[in-house]
């Protein structure tokens, strides 16, 4: 018998678990892909905001500005990238102007650092800004992280702690038995924690009726290749009633991405990209210029998990004791998560274990090795130590042998193509692993022993190679 079971590997799921692994509990988390860190937590914009913008007296309210506090102490436990580069939200007209009064009352309110440029004094900072700006709000506590890479780092930590994870692993039936629920007629647990983003009320509806549905939106993102010169600082516009807008980010790694729109969408797994590219290529014209798409390498979608109440919805469930709700996580959840967690473990969940004490020996993750930031003497010692760090697979992001090794031989490691690209980047640079790709397959196939047919390029069924050419013929 579990004493929690989370539902889930997203970021939310990730953090939960990663907070309950410092105290003696039984922890499961299951996932139904093959990766943590697939649902929306894996297609975003990768921004820790500020908290300008969230409704008043709202929990994405609450959540994001505690987040957005939380997070370089929490990259900095994790061992993960948090760059704090700071975003405009940019005006272009008087109506615009009138609205970003509203953003920084908020600030105010909130006790946000702001800063309030006139559009010369924007573009002298950021000289690709469009000359339609006429104002700009700055806003210096915005930061980019990678999202898979702080969801894999929580959950490889957490499992280093003894939580275990069940990839693979799809909940489809939940029966409530007097004092634990039954999951799939085969997991016991004493607690439930649903973090099942876009099916989260699925998750419910097993249970009892929802009180909440999940509507998706998609949004759709253009990303452009390394281009450190072009852009310093996010660029949002000013918001409208369909969100955010499109936005321009630049990425830990020096990318840029363009993005996103806000599309409702029947399918909750639908991230194929589409019409929205050409909204955004028109959107973003509006604040920006100069913008290099001669640059363009990639594009992808995600799914907001929006629920029909407008607001996150957090709480033990009013009818079945022991369950508990982390639902709606649409933005800001990625910001909003290391707080979400805190509060889930603190009020919610910790109460049930009262003499449940924390562990009085904790294992810390080792990073992921990193040779970029390494001066040549640093890589050569490590060549030395290991000729496979001297053997480079990726040429466009330089990424060695040994690089992609660790983070297959990790807990929580990467097991398929895309697993390996989210940790270490091999097929994230210009030729999208053109060269690399094939190479990434035969080293997991060697590190996993598995036949080379079995290793997938990502989700189930997208297996590389179908059958060696000899037996085909
Ligand atoms: C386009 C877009 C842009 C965004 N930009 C930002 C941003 O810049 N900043 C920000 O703060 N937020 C942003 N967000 C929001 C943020 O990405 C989400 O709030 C956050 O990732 C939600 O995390 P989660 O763990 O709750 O859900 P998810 O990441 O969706 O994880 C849910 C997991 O549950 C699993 N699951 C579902 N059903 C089952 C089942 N039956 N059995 C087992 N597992 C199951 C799924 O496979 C998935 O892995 C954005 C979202 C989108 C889509």
């Amino acid at each position: 018998m579990y004493d929690i079971t989370i539902i889930g590997a997203g970021i939310t799921g990730s953090l939960i678990a990663h907070g309950l692994s410092k105290y003696d509990l039984k922890v499961l988390v299951l996932e139904k892909e093959n990766d943590v860190a697939e649902g929306a937590t894996g297609a975003n914009s990768a921004m820790v905001h500020s908290g300008h913008d969230p409704k008043p007296d709202t929990l994405k309210c609450r959540y994001n500005v505690i987040g957005n506090r939380m997070y370089p102490e929490l990259c900095k436990e994790l061992q993960v990238d948090f760059l704090g580069i700071g975003a405009f939200v940019v005006a272009t007209d008087d109506i615009e102007e009138e609205k970003l009064e509203t953003l920084i009352r908020q600030c105010e309110e909130r006790d946000i650092p702001f800063e309030v440029l006139s559009g010369d004094e924007a573009r002298a900072i950021e000289p690709n800004l469009s000359d339609g700006v006429t104002k700009a709000l700055s806003l210096p506590s915005t930061g980019i992280i990678m999202p898979f890479e702080v969801t894999i780092a929580a959950m490889e930590e957490a499992m280093l702690n003894g939580v275990e994870l069940k990839l693979d692993y799809e909940v489809k039936k939940i029966d409530k038995q007097k004092d634990y629920f039954v999951i799939n007629d085969e997991i016991e647990t004493k607690v439930l924690i649903n973090c099942a983003g876009a099916h989260c009320d699925d998750i419910t509806n097993m249970l009892r009726t929802s009180p909440y549905k999940v509507i998706t939106r998609k949004g759709e993102y253009f990303v452009l290749d390394h281009l450190e010169d072009y852009l310093h600082h996010v660029i949002y516009p000013t918001p409208s009633l369909k969100g955010k807008g499109v936005l321009a980010i630049p990425t830990v790694h020096g990318n840029i991405m363009l993005g996103p729109n806000s599309d409702e969408t029947e399918d909750r797994d639908d991230d194929a990209t589409g019409s929205g590219l050409d909204y955004i290529r028109k959107e973003i014209n509006k604040t920006m210029k100069n913008v290099p798409f001669n640059k363009l390498i990639h594009t992808f979608a995600g799914l907001r998990p929006h629920i029909d109440l407008g607001d996150f919805y957090i709480k033990e469930d009013d009818v079945i004791s022991n369950f508990i709700h982390v639902a709606g996580i649409e933005s800001p959840g990625l910001t909003a998560a290391p707080a979400i967690a805190k509060d889930v473990i603190n009020d919610i969940v910790m109460p049930k274990f009262a003499d449940c004490k924390a562990k009085a020996e904790y294992v810390r993750r080792k990073p992921f090795i990193d040779m970029r930031h390494m001066s040549f003497e640093e890589k050569q010692k490590l060549v030395e130590s290991d000729p496979d760090f001297g053997k480079i697979i990726c040429r466009c992001e330089k990424i060695s042998l040994g690089q992609i090794k660790d983070v297959i031989r990790r807990k929580c490691g990467a097991t398929t193509i895309k697993g390996v690209k989210m940790r270490c980047r091999p097929g994230m640079g210009r030729c999208q692993g053109g060269f690399c790709e094939p190479e990434v397959l035969k080293i997991l196939s060697e590190e996993l022993h598995k036949d080379v047919t079995d290793i997938k390029l990502d989700r189930d069924g997208s297996n590389v190679l179908l059958a060696s050419a000899k037996e085909e013929l």
